[in-house]
């Protein structure tokens, strides 16, 4: 996919339609796919901290969140193309994923946020198979046991909500053993969707 750099950071270039289309094949050829919806705060994070730079140059596509990396791109005379939001790249993707029936698992946040969550989106996309959830408060200890649940599950649409610092470094980590064809960090989105 076309990229620009911004400060060592490879921005897709792509637009919100077609890094949608670049995940529908992402599932359909069954390609593990990490998506990190970066903003300024998080590039700031990997500037300074080497492990969160490697994360983040692994991963296949870094989509710019917000206005600020609009702005940056803009700046190092390279745009990108326009905003892909995390929130309403996953509501992109579940849409989609109706028409096939993906199955999507969502980890993080706290028990009663993320099963209403579930709950929500199931109403929202009822073509969508919810094949489970988890909350996101784990220890490492508990990792092996979290990512095997989740592979059993086999979803094609990985969300995690965690703290910033904690969810990309975590999808990086257990990517290859996950077998997820799309996973993506989603912060703070569940207690949205939850209300
Ligand atoms: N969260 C989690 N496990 C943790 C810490 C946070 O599941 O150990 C969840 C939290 O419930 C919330 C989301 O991660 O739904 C984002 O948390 P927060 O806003 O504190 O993180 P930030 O994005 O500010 O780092």
């Amino acid at each position: 996919i076309p990229t620009v750099s911004i400060y060592g950071i490879p921005f897709s270039k792509l637009t919100m339609k077609e890094t949608v289309e670049v995940l529908r094949q992402a599932v359909l050829a069954k390609q593990p796919h990490q998506v990190i919806t970066a903003n300024p705060i998080m590039v700031m994070a990997a500037l300074e901290n080497p492990a969160m730079m490697k994360v983040m140059q692994s991963a296949e596509m870094i989509v710019p969140d917000g206005t600020g990396v609009v702005w940056a791109a803009n700046y190092c005379g390279e745009p990108v193309a326009e905003r892909v939001p995390g929130f309403e790249l996953l509501h992109e993707l579940l849409r989609v994923g109706e028409n096939y029936r993906w199955g999507v698992y969502l980890l993080g946040s706290t028990p009663e946020v993320i099963q209403e969550t579930a709950v929500r989106l199931q109403e929202q996309y009822p073509a969508i198979r919810i094949v489970g959830y988890r909350d996101g408060y784990f220890g490492p200890a508990e990792d092996e046991q979290v990512v095997a649940s989740i592979r059993e599950a086999a979803p094609d649409l990985l969300f995690v909500a965690r703290g910033a610092d904690t969810q990309e470094p975590w999808i990086h980590k257990y990517k290859d053993s996950l077998q997820v064809p799309v996973t993506m960090g989603v912060g703070g989105s569940f207690d949205v969707i939850s209300g």
